[in-house]
């Protein structure tokens, strides 16, 4: 049988419509997210559970082909309204990484950088339970969104540990997994995140994951608010989040010319 041997993890973050240049990176249309969902299952991809990623990754137990992991940062309201429905339809699960403090709040660490100000609604403990019951699989992205390696050991613990607690309470389940917020981790911050009891973590770093991946490293292809489906398409089979059209030419014109005789490194 055709083992897997790498697997793509995508990374959306907020569903609805885009205000503005900035928020258009990390915010998708319901119209957008249907048309990427519907593309990837016509081509064969198949969304699998968090669990299945991670029992790959530990004991190799085998994913179907063309395997790959949807997830979304942050907990927006915004998933549950406009992504759940296509992916109830295709009957996808897929897994939210969220921010325990701030559960029915709004994404309040955004407002310095976004140019508008504008902050926006995350789910709250309702909302939560009911995706539960829909097959959403809930992990932490720390207590207030914090930037970990700026922390000290103390409030690196506390952010890792109170998180997956709290979580875990609200959830009546175990909490196994995180997603740094902004992709940011150092070495101290992953040996606390092992020591918190986590048996994985989500990088923003691009790349394909084989299974010699570090699990407190798992990387994560940044899905663009204004990537079309193709763009998409081509970002899984390049591991890299520029899915342009001349990336791709580039790509494989590189790897052409490397079996090219006389060709030197
Ligand atoms: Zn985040």
């Amino acid at each position: 049988m055709n083992q897997v041997q790498r697997v793509t993890v995508l990374m959306y973050h907020r569903v609805g419509n885009a205000e503005n240049d900035w928020e258009a990176r990390y915010a998708i249309t319901s119209q957008n997210f249907a048309a990427h969902m519907r593309r990837l299952a016509k081509s064969g991809y198949q969304a699998i559970h968090i669990d299945a990623l991670v029992d790959w990754l530990e004991s190799g137990i085998p994913l179907p082909a063309k395997a790959f992991l949807l997830t979304f940062d942050d907990g927006f309201r915004g998933v549950r309204d406009h992504a759940l429905p296509v992916l109830e339809e295709l009957g996808w699960p897929c897994t939210v990484f969220l921010v325990s403090d701030l559960i029915g709040a709004e994404d309040e660490w955004t407002r310095a950088s976004n140019p508008s100000g504008t902050t926006y609604p995350l789910l709250n403990a309702e909302e939560i339970h009911d995706m539960q019951g829909r097959g959403v699989s809930f992990h932490s992205h720390t207590r207030s969104h914090a930037s970990l390696p700026t922390l000290d050991d103390a409030q690196l613990a506390d952010q890792l540990q109170n998180s997956r607690q709290a979580l875990a309470a609200l959830l009546n389940q175990k909490v196994d997994y995180i997603a740094y917020p902004f992709g940011h981790l150092d070495a101290r911050v992953e040996t606390a995140t092992r020591a918190a009891g986590y048996r994985a973590a989500f990088s923003t770093q691009p790349g394909f994951n084989r299974r010699d991946v570090n699990r407190f490293r798992i990387r994560r292809l940044d899905v663009f608010g204004t990537d079309t489906a193709a763009m998409l398409l081509r970002k899984i089979m390049l591991g890299d989040n520029d899915g342009s059209f001349g990336h791709a030419i580039r790509y494989y014109l590189n790897r052409i010319t490397r079996h090219l005789p006389g060709w030197k490194e």
